[in-house]
């Protein structure tokens, strides 16, 4: 039996193929970039030398022909971890660039499975904290978000022009579709969600310091990057976790006891004062380079947002989430040692 990652070479998917790996699965991922794969292949050289990872090019998560006849391909296929979505803020048609992908991207994979993955016993779809989560109630902290909480955001907000929101709404479509999906067509596999907050953490491949992904490129990079002057310094206020426990969190899922379950994966609070203050303690050859900021206001700045409550999710996962101090000082070391290189 092989599990099917879809996206493989995304941030979050190679950890998880790194855990399936690990766990002694074989893996199947579909990818689009050939240059990618190679990267990732490297990464894993004796998974491929002995077939227990095997990359396929399917060119668009849209491509309905291309995943049947992946499935048709690969009959030993049991499991699919569909984590391919797109995430970035660079985004000039909001339905065409994300909604659609997200939501059509997640009907084709399920309709593939249903039509030709008769052998499939579970699809664990990478959803997000943000379809659980309503931007309205970001900064009010009455608000406690729990496993059974939904954004309340509409198709048309997501079609406007505030990219965060489109994100959101991409999510939270996307997530819909599939227990839509599963409500409609009862199918023969089960269905799990993986729900991270804002994920950070070193990449199983050399990070690209120009394009990272958009979760450790936004937030992690612009706390090494804003100055003491800049307005607002050290304000970023979301809540995060480790990305090796976003991957544990989608082996676990491929388990039965998380049937019809979403996990919500979040281990923290955080904002970029707390940043700040880890990678000023941590790493002394930064001092004097980077933002300082106003170190005893963590406290202040993250007792803005609203809570959340994990509780359910934390029961199933069976391990301790990474100290988010641990997960930006391995960030920020593999950051360093490629920009040595540069
Ligand atoms: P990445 O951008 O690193 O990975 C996204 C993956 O999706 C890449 O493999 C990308 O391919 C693939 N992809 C995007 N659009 C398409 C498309 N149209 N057709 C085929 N493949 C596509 O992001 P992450 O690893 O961070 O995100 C992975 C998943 O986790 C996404 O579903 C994201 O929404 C979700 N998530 C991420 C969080 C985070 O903080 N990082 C938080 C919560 C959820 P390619 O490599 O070729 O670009």
């Amino acid at each position: 039996m092989s599990i099917l990652v879809t996206g493989a070479t995304g941030f979050i998917a190679a950890h998880c193929i790194d855990q399936l790996l690990k766990n002694g699965h074989s893996v199947i991922g579909t990818i689009r970039s050939p240059q990618k794969g190679a990267a990732l292949e490297a990464a894993f050289p004796d998974a491929v030398a002995n077939k227990k990872l095997i990359l396929e090019t399917v060119s668009d998560i849209r491509s309905a022909k291309e995943f049947d006849q992946l499935f048709d391909k690969h009959p030993e296929i049991g499991k699919v971890l569909h984590t391919a979505s797109p995430f970035h803020f660079n985004i000039k048609d909001p339905i065409k660039d994300m909604l659609e992908p997200a939501v059509e991207g997640t009907n084709t994979v399920l309709q593939s499975v249903l039509k030709h993955g008769p052998q499939v016993t579970k699809v664990v779809v990478t959803s997000s904290f943000v379809s659980m989560l309503t931007a309205d109630d970001m900064f009010d902290p009455s608000v406690t978000v729990d496993e059974k909480s939904w954004n309340r955001i509409t198709w048309e907000q997501g079609a406007g022009n505030v990219e965060f929101l489109t994100y959101f709404a991409s999510k939270k479509f996307a997530e819909k579709a599939a227990w839509d999906f599963v409500e409609n067509e009862k199918p023969f596999f089960q269905l799990t969600t993986v729900n991270p907050s804002l994920v950070f953490g070193p990449s199983i491949t050399k990070p690209d310091l120009k394009s990272l992904n958009t979760s450790n490129g936004d937030i992690v990079t612009h706390a090494l990057e804003v100055k003491d002057s800049d307005e607002g310094v050290g304000q970023y206020n979301s809540f995060c976790v480790d990305v090796r426990d976003v991957a544990k969190g989608h082996v676990v899922a491929l388990d039965d006891k998380t049937n019809g379950k979403r996990l919500m994966l979040c281990s923290d609070k955080f904002c970029s004062q707390r940043l700040l203050n880890y990678i000023n303690e941590d790493f002394p050859e930064l001092k004097g380079k980077i933002a300082v900021g106003h170190p005893d206001q963590v406290e202040a700045i993250e007792a803005k947002t609203f809570n959340f409550d994990n509780t359910e999710t934390k029961k199933l996962l069976g391990f301790e989430f990474t100290p988010l101090r641990e997960t930006i000082h391995d960030f920020v070391a593999q950051w360093l040692e490629v920009k040595k290189e540069e």
